[in-house]
């Protein structure tokens, strides 16, 4: 572990700019999340992509959101295999211990995750294919949606973008968890997609089976 190294100078100067200014102004507010611990409303399963920013969308404070991301925003379907699943462990904690309201599945435009798989569908990325590509393997959880968007015209990107939203929130019903919570009622899912270049937001309406602005 030696070539773990302290962290660079930028970095350092900006965090205590943080200290103090945006900690020491809110101090009481971070004072009363320790003490009383987190209860948000809302968890968020976004891409790691590093534009896609869900706390600035919906202009969210500290304790508001359980954010869990991962490459193109998906939910694997439920398997109970013995191995270690990072997003479903995220989603069961949110569902069953702090018990939120809502899921928010946020897809967003310019995906590389969703880009890849289109190209590894499509022939053009053996190194996706690969056995032991990660990134490969996650992103055939979107196999299935790319094979409802394959015959569709115009921007292929963005329907399979799109498409990653709804396979997730499909995904999200085969856990046991998620789906009783929704059938009593204290649990709504929700799918949104966002256009980073012109700061849209748009949303998937179920019984249309569209996304439409918000
Ligand atoms: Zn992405």
């Amino acid at each position: 572990m030696h070539r773990v190294r302290p962290l660079p100078a930028y970095l350092v100067q900006r965090y205590h700019g943080w200290k103090a200014t945006g900690y020491q102004e809110n101090r009481a507010w971070y004072k009363r999340l320790a003490t009383e611990g987190q209860r948000p409303r809302a968890m968020v399963i976004s891409c790691c992509d590093s534009r896609v920013h869900v706390t600035s969308i919906f202009g969210a404070d500290q304790g508001e959101f359980f954010i869990h991301r991962n490459i193109a925003n998906l939910v694997p379907p439920f398997e109970q295999d013995g191995a270690q699943h990072g997003t479903s462990a995220a989603l069961e904690y949110a569902v069953t211990a702090l018990a939120v309201a809502h899921v928010i599945v946020l897809g967003h435009s310019q995906c590389g995750g969703v880009q890849g798989c289109i190209d590894m569908c499509e022939g053009r990325a053996p190194e996706l294919e690969k056995e032991t590509s990660f990134v490969g393997r996650w992103m055939d959880i979107l196999r299935p949606g790319y094979e409802r968007i394959r015959e569709t015209g115009g921007d292929k990107a963005t329907a399979l973008e799109k498409e990653s939203v709804v396979v997730s929130l499909r995904n999200l019903m085969t856990f046991p968890f998620v789906r009783e919570a929704v059938d009593d009622g204290k649990l709504t899912l929700h799918g949104v997609w966002t256009d980073i270049g012109e700061g849209g937001l748009e949303y998937w309406d179920a019984a249309a089976d569209q996304f439409k602005p918000v």
